[in-house]
């Protein structure tokens, strides 16, 4: 077992840093990590990536598959463009931004070629830009569609952000442009290629805990609506909805890779304080439950007001396994309790934005299926439709249509 030191303690951060993850710990390998290999050699002034990737080895930076960012916003310059820099089959060659001299600071840090930068009006350009493969969208939720159906009509694969839309309309349109253009499509969904919710699926079907019986999701921060990356997430128009849309994904998706099962009813509340000038538009908490084929019920609540939490529990007849936090980006604990005992299960963190990246990468290079294709992305979408409407009407809704995860998360 080694220890891997990766920051100092979590003293100080944020809300919204602890629930999308800055901090760090002491990190402990175990049977569960592959060895850590070299990362990608770092451009001049290149922020090094907080986590590296573990897997294959990198392959030789020509041959990597060359991606272009949309939005530069807080995930893209936080997480995702320092990632590149412990990537091992990606590389970034082009950005898409509103504001150029930002766009042009970026270029020179991560050493991209000026002239493979975009705006939002010449952004269809990159039709004629073979450097770039695939196309990256962290933008604004109610955009992801059009920029996606663009982006497949320009012959690039794309790989959209959560929620993959605001509706399952513009969900299928993606699907169908992607399709039509025999180009893919996958959502990014980091958890499933995070080591410690990873191993809580490999014990939960092993029967580690016995046969599932309940899982209990959380997932929550106070939203700051003077935060640029706040402002955006209150409003309908841009957002779709509120916590649900935005963090309720999270346990909403966990729900299902964690039981393995599709939903097939739902029912929930939702409430937002009226005198709280946030949720005039979009909601605050929402607590919803999901029914599963196997009699397993999930419980999950999101909120933009309640303090940062980030916890998914999954108990069983014979033991209860705890992910507490769960979906931060750099830290995680996995915890088992069955009648032998107590445990911690010690992983080797990773940075999930880098394997989430070259995952796709290589489905790319090796022409293989995705694991979170936008079917994916769009049965969550379903769902949370079909969960404001169950709280709307105040009953149950029976979920009427069906669907098959292509791949274990
Ligand atoms: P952000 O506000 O920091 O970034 C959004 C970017 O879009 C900004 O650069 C902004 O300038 C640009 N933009 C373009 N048109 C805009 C418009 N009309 N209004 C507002 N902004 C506009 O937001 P973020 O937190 O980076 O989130 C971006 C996307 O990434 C969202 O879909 C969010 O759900 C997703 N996200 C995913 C994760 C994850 O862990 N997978 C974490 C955070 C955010």
């Amino acid at each position: 077992v080694s220890m891997i030191k990766v920051s100092d303690g979590i003293a100080g951060v944020s809300r919204r840093e602890f629930l999308y993850g800055v901090g760090g710990g002491t990190l402990i390998a175990s049977q569960f990590a592959e060895a850590a290999q070299p990362s990608a050699p770092l451009a001049q002034g290149q922020p090094e990536p907080k986590l590296q990737r573990v897997g294959e080895p990198p392959i030789e930076p020509s041959r990597r598959v060359g991606w272009a960012v949309v939005g530069l916003g807080k995930l893209a310059l936080d997480q995702v463009l320092p990632a590149f820099g412990a990537c091992g089959k990606s590389r970034l060659v082009a950005l898409v931004s509103g504001d150029r001299a930002k766009a042009q600071r970026v270029a020179s840090q991560y050493g991209v070629d000026p002239k493979h930068i975009y705006d939002y009006d010449s952004y269809d350009a990159i039709a004629q830009d073979p450097a770039i493969q695939v196309v990256y969208i962290i933008l604004p939720n109610s955009l992801h569609a059009n920029f996606s159906l663009r982006a497949s009509r320009a012959g690039k694969h794309v790989l959209c952000e959560k929620p993959m839309a605001i509706s399952a309309t513009e969900c299928q349109q993606m699907i169908d442009a992607a399709a039509q253009a025999q180009r893919k499509l996958m959502i990014g969904y980091r958890c499933h290629y995070e080591p410690c919710n990873l191993a809580a699926i490999n014990l939960l079907r092993q029967g580690e805990i016995g046969k599932i019986r309940a899982v209990v999701t959380d997932n929550g921060q106070a939203i700051d609506p003077t935060d640029p990356a706040g402002e955006w997430r209150l409003r309908k128009s841009l957002a779709g909805g509120g916590s649900l849309m935005d963090i309720g994904i999270y346990g909403l998706n966990a729900a299902r890779y964690l039981t393995g099962e599709e939903p097939i009813e739902v029912a929930a509340m939702v409430n937002s304080p009226g005198d709280d000038p946030r949720f005039r538009e979009v909601e605050d908490l929402v607590v919803f439950t999901l029914r599963f084929p196997s009699g397993a019920i999930a419980h999950c609540s999101t909120s933009y007001s309640y303090a940062a939490t980030s916890r998914f529990a999954v108990q069983g007849t014979t033991g209860v396994l705890t992910l507490d936090p769960a979906t931060t980006y750099y830290e995680h604990a996995l915890h088992v309790k069955t009648e032998k005992g107590s445990r911690k299960v010690e992983l080797h963190e990773i940075n999930q934005f880098a394997a989430e990246m070259d995952h796709f990468s290589a489905a790319i290079l090796n022409q293989q299926p995705v694991k979170s294709p936008g079917e994916e992305g769009m049965q969550d979408v379903r769902l949370m439709h079909s969960i404001y409407e169950a709280a709307r009407l105040g009953r149950p809704i029976k979920i009427d249509w069906t669907y098959r995860r292509p791949m274990q998360a």
